[in-house]
């Protein structure tokens, strides 16, 4: 740079040439391979869709038209490829326009698109059935700088040139499941489906390129399987504990032929019945209670885990439906007693196992946080990822029992994404508050969050999450991210672990978060420039006041104020539960007494 200023100093007359140079390749529609998809309220360019377009590739196109107007003002037409073809166009999906523009399908799989932009062409091509759509929307976030922050809260920068560099990228997302069990992206197909998630949750439909995975039943299936009902009749299809064959919300029996069969007829009668579903969920019912009747237990020992007798028993399932039923795969869960793997039993080749890591701490890496729970987590993750078929993850996001809660996970939430990409997964599944009614302990945010992350691992979150904060709390996004450092910091060099069932008086929620976070808090709502900024922020200080009423830290009458505005602002931002099993109203009755 000081060179530069010299030489420029003794000849003036190259600095104006270079600054006229910088100004021309800064502004000129002709720069070299830049692509002017309008100026000035016009344009030379149409989008182009396939004559056999499917509903998502014709949505692609409405899309990018929708969000082109947006951002321009310019109304783009859309034109089948059996139009001949003009100098400057979009084109969309396998398209008889792209000729050697044209990149390899075959490659990019079911969400995978590959980008071009070349001064005349710009292709999204993307394979069938959401790859264009999610090549749409990649081009509108990362090259237009269009964001869906919240299915209400969006920003479009509008321009009177919209110009791309020379864009030449193919792009297959790393994880072939994205699901994130937030209500925020639970509400609306259309958000869901910008975000590029695909889950069977997200309420995705044929303009979406529907969803990647479709379960029957989702989880938890042994009572469908096997009615309760039975034990009346045949108490021996039930689970022997400790010398009796026990009734209720318990396991089967799975060394039983006839729960066996029984479970074949069934799975088929379900397929039959759900002609959309892929995935048929066989796994343990949400409890222990597994059989320890010889047969069972004879084999668990010898497999070193009560996983053998699962595995064997959907292994079974598994291969008698496969010649039939050749696209259908059957899930099991590895899942607190079954989390660890057989020593010498396979799952088949058809079968997927769902991990899940609802023991670990959260407030650290998996990778690297120093606890048990983590440290064993670690130890099945590796032993499964090269004997599973299909490997996917059953992820905890919020304190579970308790969603407004303040949760210190911001740290390892990408780490955590990261490690499971590296370990073989292949879908996520971050189970979140999707039952409290929206709005739980930062719950847009973290759906947000989220979201990017199933998209790219990899991704800028720190970058997400200041423009999230600065587009959702305004002028008091300053205060929330000093909140947001606040919480992480109580755990923060391995200070104090965070699992989703701590109590309201965990460690890293001690005396000293609560006042700083209610001194942050309230300077934020000061700061906030509007009623709607005000209300998101008394929406964010719900977690704090809930630990102070839920530990008794305020008595007396500022209990009691204290408890009618929590209720006030839960109630207004749509809050109906407080955890899976306690809404908003019991434990207000409860608090209250
Ligand atoms: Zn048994
Ligand atoms: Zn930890």
């Amino acid at each position: 740079m000081n060179h530069l200023l010299a030489f420029c100093r003794r000849r003036p007359h190259a600095l104006n040439l270079l600054v006229l140079l910088l100004f021309y390749l800064a502004t000129s529609s002709t720069a070299p391979g830049a692509t002017t998809l309008a100026a000035k309220g016009k344009t030379a360019f149409r989008i182009v869709i396939p004559s056999d377009a499917i509903p998502a590739e014709r949505y692609a196109a409405e899309e990018l038209q929708r969000y082109l107007e947006k951002i321009s003002g310019v109304h783009l037409l859309i034109v089948s490829d059996s139009e001949r073809p003009v100098r400057e166009e979009i084109l969309l999906g396998n398209n008889t326009h792209l000729h050697k523009l044209a990149p390899d399908f075959a490659k990019l799989g079911t969400d995978g698109f590959a980008l071009k932009a070349d001064h005349h062409h710009l292709v999204i091509a993307g394979g069938r059935p959401r790859g264009t759509l999610n090549g749409v929307y990649t081009l509108l976030e990362e090259n237009l700088g269009v964001r869906w922050f919240t299915s209400e809260l969006e920003m479009v920068p509008p321009t009177n040139r919209v110009v791309l560099p020379v864009i030449n990228q193919v792009r297959i997302p790393a994880l072939e499941y994205r699901e994130v069990f937030w209500t925020e992206m639970m509400r609306d197909g259309d958000f869901a489906a910008r975000h590029r998630l695909n889950g069977p949750n997200c309420h995705l439909s044929a303009k979406h390129g529907g969803a990647a995975v479709v379960y029957f039943p989702f989880v938890h299936s042994m009572d469908s399987l096997v009615p309760p009902e039975l034990y009346e009749t045949h108490p021996e299809y039930f689970p022997l504990i400790k010398g009796k064959r026990v009734n209720g919300y318990v396991q089967r029996c799975l060394s039983n032929p006839d729960v066996l069969k029984m479970s074949i007829a069934r799975v088929r009668q379900w397929i039959k019945e759900h002609p959309d579903a892929n995935i048929i969920s066989v796994s343990q019912n949400d409890t222990g209670k597994w059989c320890q009747c010889e047969q069972c237990k004879a084999f668990d020992d010898e497999e070193g885990t009560p996983a053998a007798s699962m595995i064997r028993f959907v292994n079974a399932i598994a291969a008698d439906l496969e010649r039939d039923y050749p696209k259908i795969r059957i899930d099991t869960l590895a899942y607190q007693y079954t989390r660890k793997p057989p020593k010498s039993l396979r799952p088949h080749r058809n079968v997927i196992i769902r991990l899940c890591s609802i023991e670990c701490c959260f407030a650290h890496p998996l990778a690297s946080c120093s606890s048990e729970e983590n440290r064993r987590f670690r130890e099945d993750i590796i032993a499964w990822q090269p004997v599973a078929p299909k490997l996917y993850i059953w992820d905890y996001t919020p304190n579970f029992g308790h969603y407004q809660q303040p949760f210190p996970n911001f740290d390892a939430i990408q780490p955590n994404v990261q490690f499971f990409v590296q370990h073989g997964v292949q879908g996520l599944f971050e189970q979140g508050n999707y039952s409290g009614g929206g709005n739980g302990e930062l719950g847009p945010l973290r759906a947000y969050l989220l979201a990017k992350l199933l998209w790219n691992p990899d991704t800028d979150l720190r970058h997400h999450t200041e423009e999230f904060l600065k587009a959702y709390y305004g002028n008091a996004s300053v205060q929330i991210q000093q909140y947001l450092d606040l919480l992480e910091a109580q755990v923060r060099e391995g200070k104090a672990h965070a699992h989703i069932f701590d109590s309201s008086k965990a460690a890293y929620l001690n005396d000293g978060f609560l006042h700083s976070a209610d001194e942050i808090l309230t300077r934020a709502e000061t700061a906030s420039q509007d009623d709607a900024v005000r209300f998101r922020v008394q929406v964010a200080r719900l977690p704090v006041w809930y630990v102070q009423l839920a530990t008794g830290r305020v008595s007396g009458s500022g209990r009691a104020d204290l408890l009618t505005r929590f209720l006030e602002v839960a109630r207004k931002a749509g809050v109906s539960n407080i955890s899976e099993n306690q809404s908003l109203d019991a434990w207000a009755k409860k608090i209250s007494q």
